[in-house]
């Protein structure tokens, strides 16, 4: 007989003779009543032994971790919580799971840290199927999203030829030898050896090569792994991640703005309607986490609140200028709180600077724009009727509360005169991005695009902390097991 998953029995409309449920023991109470979850929802079924017809033999090897495969009646329960449960009339052990040694018990609460450690266990807990059903749901609806206005998804290549991304620390992919590393006449190590004959790296971005399908197929979206050898241990950085990268022709920095606010609201909502009993779920964990702080540090809204909240309301769009003027002034500045304090326009933003604008001074979404250029990338279009030395670029970076960072976009210089020139001084090599100039060479047109950061978002939805807690199996500085 082929058996039902736990999601659609929990769902049935009527009480079903026979049924067959296969999943793994949560808790086994009173020698009777067993927990059982398969994944497919967060909610348990509960079935009911028979205990005085089950050996002893049996009713032992039912242990939290434990396959199990049920045959029974799908009854109305009588137990407040559940509408149906299961009536067990035949029970098989599929594989035990040894309680000793276990190390999933829910009675001991494991801290995030022993879970991170148990990578492979930790998605066994509630907390973890919420977080990993909610991904899952989030990065059908970036598909969906995109596919819906049009965007042609786009594989941009993992391994990379061009290193002038410029957006972090590479990790290099090679396959040469440590030892006897074959060098060139003057010592360096001699790439043409090597198996794609040139040095190559792992992605940081697909933009440059996004931008260049973009020119041809109008919009296009690339949604895969990026890698940044950072060395810098946040709650926010990984050295592995997803993202998430639209780019489209004729776009300029508002119809950018009004893109990466719309579809992220559009995912958003997605999870809200699809994702109710993880997010229900989840917003009890951070209510229960946020008891054991003081109250100054507690979200003032609750999660499934916090999600609304982003829907109704427009973020607020913030030119850079503006926002200098409202750190200079703010409280924490003129105290001497931040620790890289606001002088003066060019400043560098810092996370401090950031999460003061959202989660103080606006307390919503911001949508920061027009930064000085010599602090952004070298393809951001630069503006027209700038003052000299006080130059800015067509840049905009999204702010979320708790988050930071999510989304780094902009219009890129489609003029080939002044894209040279910032190349040159930059010393970019020209001839290394021949090809990503050819796209301003041969039809150029108005164009931007953005990158978000698909764990981040993922982070804001779910109200978790730690990036770590939101990708299955985390790479990060001094990590990369399983
Ligand atoms: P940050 O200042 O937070 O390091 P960034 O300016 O380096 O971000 P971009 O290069 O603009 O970020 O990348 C686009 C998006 O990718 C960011 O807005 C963020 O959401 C995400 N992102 C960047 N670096 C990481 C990382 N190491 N781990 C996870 N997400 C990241
Ligand atoms: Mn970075």
């Amino acid at each position: 007989m082929k058996h039902t998953k736990v999601k659609d029995l929990l769902n049935s409309t009527t009480t079903l003779q026979e049924v067959n449920a296969k999943g793994w023991v949560r808790t086994f109470r009173n020698n009777q009543f067993i927990a059982l979850n398969d994944g497919s929802t967060i909610n348990n079924i509960q079935c009911v032994v028979d205990f005085e017809n089950t050996p002893d033999e049996t009713l032992k090897r039912i242990t939290t971790g434990a396959a199990v495969s049920v045959i029974g009646t799908l009854i109305e329960s009588k137990g407040a919580g559940q509408k149906y449960e299961i009536q067990v009339n035949k029970l098989e052990i599929l594989g035990d799971s040894d309680a000793e040694k276990f190390p999933i018990q829910p009675k001991n609460k494991p801290s995030l840290d022993f879970l991170r450690e148990n990578a492979h266990l930790r998605v066994r807990t509630n907390m973890f199927g919420a977080i990993m059903r909610v991904r899952s749901v989030l990065s059908f609806a970036v598909h969906n999203y995109f596919q819906s206005k049009g965007f042609v998804y786009v594989n941009t290549p993992i391994i990379t030829g061009s290193d002038a991304e410029g957006a972090g620390e590479m990790f290099k992919v090679t396959a040469l030898p440590f030892d006897n590393t074959p060098r060139t006449e003057d010592g360096k190590v001699n790439y043409k050896e090597d198996f794609f004959e040139k040095e190559t790296n792992l992605t940081v971005s697909g933009q440059l090569e996004g931008e260049t399908y973009a020119m041809a197929l109008g919009q296009i979206y690339t949604f895969g792994p990026t890698f940044r050898a950072e060395n810098s241990n946040t709650s926010r950085h990984l050295a592995e991640f997803w993202m998430i990268e639209p780019e489209v022709a004729f776009n300029n920095l508002d119809d950018n703005m009004d893109l990466a606010e719309d579809f992220i609201q559009y995912v958003i909502k997605y999870a809200l309607d699809n994702c109710q009993d993880d997010l229900k779920f989840l917003e009890g964990r951070l209510l229960d986490e946020e008891k054991s702080k003081p109250q100054a540090e507690r979200s003032e809204m609750a999660l499934l609140e916090k999600l609304n909240f982003v829907l109704e309301n427009n973020f607020k769009r913030v030119s850079y200028t503006e926002a200098i003027d409202i750190l200079r002034d703010s409280t924490p500045n003129k105290k001497k709180k931040f620790q890289y304090l606001i002088n003066e326009w060019g400043a560098d933003l810092q996370s401090e600077h950031e999460r003061y604008l959202v989660e103080k001074h606006f307390k919503c979404p911001v949508i920061l724009f027009d930064y000085p250029a010599n602090i952004k990338a070298f393809y951001m279009r630069l503006n027209d009727n700038t003052e000299p030395g006080r130059e800015t670029v067509r840049a905009m970076d999204i702010l979320f509360p708790g988050i930071g960072e999510i989304v780094g976009g902009s219009e890129r210089e489609e003029r080939y005169d002044v894209l040279i020139e910032k190349m040159k001084a930059l010393e970019i090599d020209e001839e290394e991005l021949s090809w990503y100039l050819d796209t301003r060479r041969f039809g150029s047109a108005t164009h931007a695009g953005f990158g978000l950061g698909f764990e981040r978002l993922v982070l804001f939805v779910t109200g978790m902390t730690n990036i770590r807690d939101v990708i299955p199996f985390p790479r990060t500085p001094g990590n990369a097991e399983f």
